[in-house]
């Protein structure tokens, strides 16, 4: 019997590629005109780079692309993007089609409803906050909580022990295959493969089902809950 469904944040529920893509150039737009003297394309590039090397949640980001271009940070310059970054955030932080709906429908179903994120604490908080969508779950683990990203098994445990649900009594929703999908299945979770939000070229998931659209889940937890294939333990 499936009794809850775990999603992760970005790329899931949020379209986050959407909304980093449209703060950075909102950033580099505002420090060209603060004075900064770039190609948008190579300051693009570069500031990506940044991001691979430190990580998407890096805060420094700008200070560091900066002293790349620059030799120094201009705080003036700085300035102006950051808040460049974070007037355009605010404004492309969407949720997927149909999220909300989903979401009340499996509420609606009995199900609770758990996050498994590797966003800093603070950051997942935001955008479920900003989404209006942080009533719908029962629990938030981020990375915080556990000091262990995906595919760990520490914050997919510790999902389930405070949503007091076993692995197979449970659903977990991602769009990243070696993290979200890998990690849930290796401690026997049931999987779910946001293809919609996959951003690698995902040929093979592995998950047990993929979806096009989050509101395939609903039908999804009533096969399987139909189907009794998931004995009550
Ligand atoms: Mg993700």
């Amino acid at each position: 019997m499936v009794k809850a469904v775990v999603f992760d944040v970005d790329n899931t529920l949020v379209d986050f590629l959407k909304m980093k893509n449209a703060a950075v150039d909102a950033a580099i737009e505002a420090m060209v005109d603060a004075g900064l003297d770039i190609d948008t394309d190579k300051a693009r590039e570069s500031i990506f780079k940044i991001y691979d090397e430190k990580g998407i949640e890096f805060q420094q980001v700008f200070d560091e692309f900066l002293v790349k271009a620059l030799g120094k940070v201009d705080h003036r310059i700085l300035a102006n993007g950051i808040l460049a970054y974070r007037r355009a955030r605010e404004g492309v932080l969407v949720a997927y089609p149909h999220v909300n709906m989903a979401l009340m429908e499996l509420v609606r179903m009995g199900m609770k409803l758990g996050i498994v994120s590797d966003a800093p604490k603070l950051q997942a908080w935001m955008r479920l906050c900003s989404l209006g969508i942080d009533n719908f779950f029962d629990t938030v683990v981020t990375f915080d909580d556990t000091g262990k990203k995906k595919p760990a098994p520490e914050p997919f445990e510790k999902a389930l022990e405070l949503l007091k649900v076993k692995p197979r009594e449970a659903v977990m929703v991602g769009d990243w295959a070696e993290r979200d999908i890998f990690g849930a299945r290796e401690i026997g979770m049931y999987t779910v493969f946001a293809r919609y939000g996959d951003s690698f070229g995902t040929k093979q998931s592995n998950a047990d089902l993929e979806i096009d659209d989050i509101m395939e889940l609903v039908p999804f937890v009533e096969r399987l809950n139909a189907q009794g294939k998931t004995p009550d333990v």
